[in-house]
């Protein structure tokens, strides 16, 4: 049977970043992986433009990622958005700042991304075998044995090495090649996976307006309430789809959101379209306007409130506005404003969702290591564990640090034990 150091599965993002480490460090590493070549999701990332990292320090940064920041850490401090940006600028791929510390490659195109990392790790010499579906791990004595099927058929093949890296992702856009097998691997070896769910996906209305679809809004508020309690309030942009509410705002609160549906809870939005002004003063700005036309809150016609509510919210969003607020008049104007509430009854899932939430449980890998708690040569990284972040460049980092720390454990500890033998 062929041997190796290290088998990384997996070539995305954070299977690339540990084989890289493993190689930097001098190990032999044979990546895995069932596409016909690797980044495949990398190449759709940022709307193809691929937001790599985000550049705010560790203290800011741990406020976006989930469930568990504090398991991170080491990864982050091991391998930092610094150490990211540095390592693309010194392969060729130079990296620009933008709007809300995103960091983007200088071109713009994902594709630069995720062939830098290839071409990379093809000049350390890592063995790539691409259009392998990896069937199974098994540990045999001192090794594991990793089982896959080469792309044109024919008998399973099998591999064995010292460690196994598993960097299958989650189940988010199945169509890269994600679709869940690292969970397998992990509860073969005795692991929990936590409950898994679509998260940073749109969520749907009940009897959504479709006159909505195509609406962008910047700078509005978004509250998100559960069985009738407010769980969560953002501010920022959010655009209507035909999917329902997504955009920065909409994907920041479906974290919650559908983990409450799912276990059959009431789950509302209110959206604020004048979070800048609170009730009292939004109430004094329409009654100067009608003021203004030569009316009163009490004579004021639907027509020339209509006229007010022009000036107060983007032209295309007036029609749906007033569909769904049949009783509008001159008092209840203001509240309506302020919160226009949407009962949210389904979502996006896995086939366009941005990551999983939910995973291999943290408490059954080491955090300074990335290295199972079950099995000595088994290591995780990237999305297959229960850690996702927000929109920003959160989860790619989550990949590159924990895939990094993953490489980089797993081939000291081989030339450690080396070094022991030969002692
Ligand atoms: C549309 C979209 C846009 C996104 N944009 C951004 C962004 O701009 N910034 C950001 O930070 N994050 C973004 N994300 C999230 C980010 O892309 C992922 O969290 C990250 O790529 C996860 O990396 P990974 O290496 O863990 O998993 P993946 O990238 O999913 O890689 C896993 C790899 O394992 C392979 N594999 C799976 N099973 C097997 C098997 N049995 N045998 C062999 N190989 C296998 C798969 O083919 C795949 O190539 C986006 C996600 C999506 C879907």
């Amino acid at each position: 049977m062929k041997r190796t150091d290290i088998v990384v599965i997996g070539g995305g993002a954070a299977g690339m970043m540990a084989a890289i480490r493993a190689l930097r460090e001098g190990c032999d590493v044979t990546l895995l992986e069932k596409n016909p070549f690797c980044g495949k999701k990398i190449n759709i990332t940022g709307k193809g433009r691929c937001n790599i990292t985000n550049s705010r320090p560790w203290q800011e940064f741990a406020t976006h990622i989930h469930p568990n920041s504090q398991f991170l850490r080491s990864a982050f401090y091991d391998f930092s958005n610094r150490d990211v940006e540095e390592l693309f600028n010194s392969i060729g791929v130079p990296t620009v700042e933008t709007q809300g510390q995103r960091i983007y490659p200088e071109s713009m195109r994902a594709q630069d991304v995720s062939q830098g990392l290839q071409d990379y790790l093809e000049e350390l010499g890592a063995e790539l075998i691409c259009g392998a579906d990896v069937v199974g791990v098994r540990r045999d004595g001192e090794l594991l044995v990793t089982s896959f099927c080469a792309a044109g058929g024919g008998a399973p093949e099998a591999i064995c090495s010292e460690a196994v890296i598993v960097a299958t992702g989650g189940l988010s856009y199945p169509t890269t090649g994600s679709t869940g097998f690292g969970y397998e691997i992990a509860r073969s070896f005795g692991h929990t996976v936590t409950e898994c769910f679509p998260s940073l996906t749109a969520l749907k209305p009940r009897r959504y307006d479709p006159d909505l679809s195509g609406i962008d809004l910047e700078n509005v508020g978004l509250n998100l309430f559960v069985d009738g309690s407010p769980v969560q309030s953002e501010e920022g942009d959010l655009s209507f789809t035909d999917n329902g509410i997504e955009g920065a705002l909409g994907f920041r609160v479906s974290r919650k959101a559908v983990r409450a549906l799912n276990h059959g809870q009431k789950v509302e939005l209110e959206l604020d379209l004048k979070p800048s002004l609170n009730l009292a003063k939004l109430e004094a700005r329409i009654t100067r306007e009608i003021t203004a036309i030569g009316s009163s809150r009490a004579t004021i016609s639907d027509t020339k409130l209509r006229g007010i509510l022009r000036t107060l919210l983007p032209q295309k969003l007036v029609k749906p506005f007033l569909d769904a607020h049949p009783g509008l008049n001159a008092d209840n104007l203001a509240a309506s404003l302020k919160g226009w509430f949407f009962k949210i009854e389904s979502y996006t899932g896995y086939e366009r969702c941005v990551v999983t939430a939910g995973g291999v449980s943290l408490k059954e890998v080491v955090a300074k290591s990335m290295r199972s708690r079950l099995d000595d040569g088994l290591y995780f990284a990237g999305e297959v564990l229960d850690l996702d972040g927000d929109t920003g460049g959160y989860n790619l980092q989550i990949a590159f640090s924990t895939g990094a720390l993953a490489g980089r454990s797993a081939a000291q500890r081989i030339l450690n034990s080396r070094e022991g033998e030969g002692a």
